[in-house]
């Protein structure tokens, strides 16, 4: 996906979930942070990038261990929650960029060298933003019905 993509997609559900600002804009910020991570291919040269695309970035265990890190540390290093609530939001964020890499191509599942995902568009298609617009309005829908 576009960055465009995943910043708008990660930032709806998150505040869908959340409803706060400062979680949503830590989780999209976190939305880019696996590519981020892994550079551009003009600052690494493009067979250095392509080599490493959705690589050990891209793994999921990595962000869900943080989490748990973090979640074990709160109660030693994180004695404000908003902090930790960011930072948690921000990991959330990674977690929501690799699922959603997910449905354009393969990320790395329990291994970062098994690769598993499905290809439902090609990303900056067409299709993309309607993938990324249908997944607002189901959200939307869904927060709609839970209010009644
Ligand atoms: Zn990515």
């Amino acid at each position: 996906m576009k960055w465009v993509s995943h910043i708008t997609l990660t930032a709806t559900i998150a505040y869908a979930v959340s409803a706060d600002p400062m979680c949503t804009a830590a989780a999209a910020v976190g939305a880019v942070l696996p590519d981020k991570i892994e550079g551009a291919p003009g600052s690494v040269g493009w067979s250095t990038w392509r080599s490493r695309h959705r690589g050990w970035s891209h793994w999921p265990m990595l962000y869900l261990a943080l989490i748990g890190g973090i979640a074990h540390a709160r109660t030693y290093f994180f004695y404000d929650t908003a902090f930790f609530a960011v930072l948690t939001w921000l990991l959330i964020g990674a977690l929501l960029h690799i699922a959603e890499d997910a449905v354009c191509g393969k990320v790395p599942f329990l291994y970062p060298t098994q690769k598993v995902g499905i290809r439902l568009f090609t990303v900056g298609s067409f299709r993309e933003y309607l993938f990324v617009l249908v997944c607002i309005v189901v959200i939307y829908a869904v927060q709609c019905l839970l209010r009644i």
